[in-house]
């Protein structure tokens, strides 16, 4: 297995304060009754408009986040050069479907797409296909069956604009650009316009990347028939591979609407068809690009291991590896020094509404079954590693 322990590599960029800080957040996210009452006082505060961002803002929004606009994330992306650590500008304001809303995230995602083709620490753009429609657009346009509205399919037009706008300016650019993926029952029509990006962008190199979320029981058959039709349509793909971040929710709405749970039955299962996923596009790599956006260590080894089977070098630029800003730096560093394409999703927007994307990360940083997480076991070891240096 890769040595992804050493602590020293990993957290080099942080200072003795920065980890006390990190170890304190840690050690509060991995309450579970903490998280869940923070949760709720958050959600008061808002509707009470009481302000929070004087709280949030230096504490778990600084972990994660870069800053609350592109210039004030800029000072991040500078930190994390000298450790040939890539940034992405994260655009993650979540769940605004107003026409002002929508304009204000597409400018602010252009704008990170001329950031990425002029800086070269910056190496891909991406956006969530949420913030460019409502979701009823997205649901309708995706149960696979006749949409006849005029105002949905007009919508959904305006929708294939807006994406078009982001990939035409991410290929002028020549910077590659994620589109992320979020609820299942948005993407049959978030596939669609992603392979007819693919088909106009792609036909140099893959510039437009779709996202397929290997806790679905689906992905694995999708890969291979969209890779079907990339050869058909003569085109490269850009595959982005994560597990999948909304797992509670996608099996509650399964239930309650009483259809097969689209995720699969076990974690192991998820494993695999992740570990898959990555061995079909390395086989594939004449065709497919992979960006691999995962925490976990066996599937960040696996793909290391993969790079050096097929004699790749370390630094292929048709392979990367990609963690969030604040988590696995353990993963991140340690593989940016043996050489190989490391970037971290470097989140930013205004506090309020990088809220959502917050609560997910400490969820997610919840201790289970009273274990301490492994961010707060990393934290702790470096901090007692440099104690013993003195
Ligand atoms: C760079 C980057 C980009 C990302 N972009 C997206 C995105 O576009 N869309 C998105 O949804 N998420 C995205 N994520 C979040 C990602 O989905 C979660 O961080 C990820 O699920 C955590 O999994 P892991 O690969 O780090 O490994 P692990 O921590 O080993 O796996 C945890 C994951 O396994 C799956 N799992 C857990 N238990 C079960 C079970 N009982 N049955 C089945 N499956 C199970 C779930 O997906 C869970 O999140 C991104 C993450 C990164 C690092």
């Amino acid at each position: 297995m890769h040595d992804f322990d050493n602590t020293q590599i990993a957290f080099e960029y942080k200072s003795k304060y920065e980890l006390k800080k990190a170890l304190l957040l840690f050690k509060m996210v991995g309450s579970s009754l903490l998280v869940k009452i923070s949760k709720v006082l958050v959600n008061i505060a808002l509707a009470l408009r009481i302000p929070v961002a004087w709280a949030i803002k230096p504490t778990i929004y600084a972990h994660f986040c870069g800053g609350e606009s592109i210039d004030e994330s800029m000072p991040v992306v500078r930190k994390l050069e000298p450790f040939k650590i890539r940034a992405i500008l994260d655009y993650s304001v979540e769940g605004k479907e107003s026409d002002e809303d929508i304009r204000a995230a597409l400018n602010e995602t252009l704008e990170t797409i001329r950031s990425g083709g002029t800086d070269t620490n910056i190496p891909f753009a991406v956006f969530k296909p949420t913030a460019f429609t409502t979701a009823e657009v997205l649901e309708k346009m995706s149960t696979g069956a006749e949409v006849t509205d005029q105002r949905i399919l007009a919508e959904a037009n305006k929708f294939r604009e807006r994406v078009n706008t982001l990939c035409q300016e991410a290929y002028n650019h020549n910077i590659p650009i994620l589109i992320d993926a979020e609820d299942s029952w948005y993407q049959l029509f978030i596939d669609q316009v992603c392979e007819d990006m693919m088909l106009k962008y792609n036909h140099k190199q893959a510039i437009v990347y779709n996202t397929l979320q290997m806790y679905r029981t689906d992905r694995l058959e999708y890969l291979e028939e969209a890779h079907e039709r990339a050869i058909k349509g003569n085109y490269f793909m850009g595959i982005k591979f994560v597990r999948g971040a909304y797992m509670e929710k996608e099996r509650e709405r399964a239930e309650k609407m009483s259809y097969p749970d689209p995720i699969n039955p076990t974690k192991e299962a998820t494993d695999k068809m992740y570990d898959d996923g990555l061995r079909y596009t390395m086989e594939h790599l004449d065709r497919i690009s992979v960006f691999n956006g995962s925490h976990n260590e066996a599937s960040n080894h696996l793909l290391t291991q993969l790079i050096e089977e097929k004699g790749l070098e370390r630094s292929d630029s048709r392979i990367w590896f990609s963690q969030l800003f604040g988590m696995s730096d353990n993963i991140s560093f340690n593989l940016a020094s043996e050489g190989y394409n490391v970037a971290k999703y470097l989140p930013f927007g205004p506090v309020k509404h990088v809220l959502p994307y917050l609560i997910r990360r400490a969820e997610e940083n919840t201790a289970v079954a009273g274990q301490t997480s492994r961010e707060l076991e990393l934290i702790k070891q470096e901090l007692n590693r440099r104690k013993k240096e003195k």
